[in-house]
């Protein structure tokens, strides 16, 4: 049996369920395609965090653009929800970075984004709880904080399917298919038999985009990246349920309140790449949660009185240049949107945007995300930022 598309999306992470509503916007039959259920990859394990401070204009630009979106999600997309928390966001860098963090809170302004520099003692009045000893500066984003990314993804589409969209849930995509002479693609092939047609398909399935990509002869610049999180109940102390959002360099770790009183905490360290993004997700990596406290504490020393309520792991795709990869490859109708390499959940609603515009009109026309191409990496051409902090995970 053979269902026809304009456009075959594979994957219903945060990546493919936003495409899929900026193209149905658009007039385009879109079916998405997901082996299992929406959010069952990276979208359904991720910390949330939406912050707009980082040292690549072009992601900065991207996460500002997307902003609204969570925002004011009613209004831009009309079903579901995007659950943001307005927590205030502040991002801490070793000493020797401190030059570079200036030099993009000011990039960073120049886009609009609303962002400041505060010194220690400022710090210290936001958040007394915070050990404050180990830097003179800050960035701190009033408006930035968190989101439920399964939330976005289910919203997305549920919007998309009112747009004339059709998603496929416990449909897993064995191959792309080409023209006989390989040069064009003709649509997918599940693992069932069943053909689902469409001169275009878009890869947005995370960490296991490389399989599909190689049924093409496609080999993609991508590992996997496994990253644990663990929630914390936090001690009787000086928190409200919207306290801060927090990256911290300087300890390689960042946390977010949660609601009933916990703290989620993930680790920029020790993220362990290659594994199987099959493995089970329901448990984090042995020795993560005692590292985690060991890591939280330094910054967050009454946290020491706290206790665990719960941990897991998630996968997803890691390029070289720990940035997306994006845009067409291989054979003519191929689309990529995949290698968000463990940042790329508060970027989606632009990517998708921009995306569906390269798409329809042959260039994107609100964020130029041409430069993400995969082709960067065969031109030695990886996106470097003006003033670098060095790689997230390490
Ligand atoms: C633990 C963790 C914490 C994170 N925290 C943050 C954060 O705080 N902020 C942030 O911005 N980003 C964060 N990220 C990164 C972000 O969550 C991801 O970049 C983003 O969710 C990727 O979305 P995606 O749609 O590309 O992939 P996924 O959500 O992985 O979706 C891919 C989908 O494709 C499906 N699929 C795979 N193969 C097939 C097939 N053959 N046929 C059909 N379907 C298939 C999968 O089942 C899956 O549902 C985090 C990631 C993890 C793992």
């Amino acid at each position: 049996m053979t269902t026809t598309y304009d456009v075959v999306i594979v994957g219903a992470g945060v990546h493919g369920a936003s495409l899929a509503f900026h193209l149905a916007r658009r007039g385009v039959r879109v079916g998405v395609l997901e082996r299992a259920f929406v959010a069952a990859g990276a979208t359904g394990r991720s910390s949330g965090l939406v912050r707009m401070h980082y040292d690549l204009r072009l992601e900065a630009e991207l996460v500002w653009k997307s902003y609204p979106y969570f925002r004011h999600w009613e209004d831009m997309v009309g079903a579901g929800q995007s659950g943001f928390v307005r927590t205030g966001f502040l991002r801490l860098v070793p000493p020797a970075y401190e030059d570079a963090l200036r030099a993009n809170v000011r990039m960073q302004q120049a886009l609009g984004i609303p962002t400041l520099l505060v010194g220690a003692d400022d710090v210290r009045r936001l958040a007394p709880y915070l050990v404050t000893d180990d830097f003179t500066v800050a960035a701190y984003e009033p408006e930035s904080g968190y989101a439920d990314p399964p939330a976005v993804a289910q919203g997305f589409l549920a919007a998309a399917r009112g747009l004339g969209a059709t998603l496929r849930t416990g449909v897993r995509v064995a191959a792309v298919q080409t023209t006989p002479d390989g040069s064009a693609v003709q649509g997918v092939r599940a693992a069932d038999g069943t053909v689902y047609a469409a001169p275009v398909v878009v890869l947005a399935a995370g960490a296991w985009a490389p399989r599909l990509a190689r049924t093409v002869g496609l080999e993609l610049p991508l590992t996997t990246w496994s990253h644990d999180v663990m929630f914390v109940r936090r001690p009787p102390g000086p928190w409200s349920p919207a306290d801060l959002t927090l990256i911290d360099d300087l300890n390689e770790m960042y946390f977010r309140p949660e609601q009933g009183n916990l703290l989620l905490v993930g680790l920029e360290v020790g993220n362990p790449v290659g594994e199987d993004p099959d493995t089970p997700t329901e448990h984090p990596h042995p020795g993560f949660v005692e590292r985690a406290v060991e890591h939280v504490v330094r910054r967050v020393p009454a946290l020491a009185e706290g206790s665990l309520h719960s941990a897991h792991r998630g996968y997803d795709g890691l390029s070289p240049d720990q940035r997306a990869i994006l845009g067409p490859a291989g054979p003519t109708g191929l689309w990529l949107d995949v290698g968000h390499s463990g940042t790329g959940f508060k970027i989606a609603p632009a990517v998708g945007l921009a995306l569906s515009e390269w798409m329809l009109d042959g260039a994107p026309q609100s964020v130029d995300v041409r430069p993400f191409g995969v082709e960067r990496f065969a031109a030695g051409r990886p996106l470097r930022p003006e003033h670098p902090y060095g790689d997230i995970w390490h």
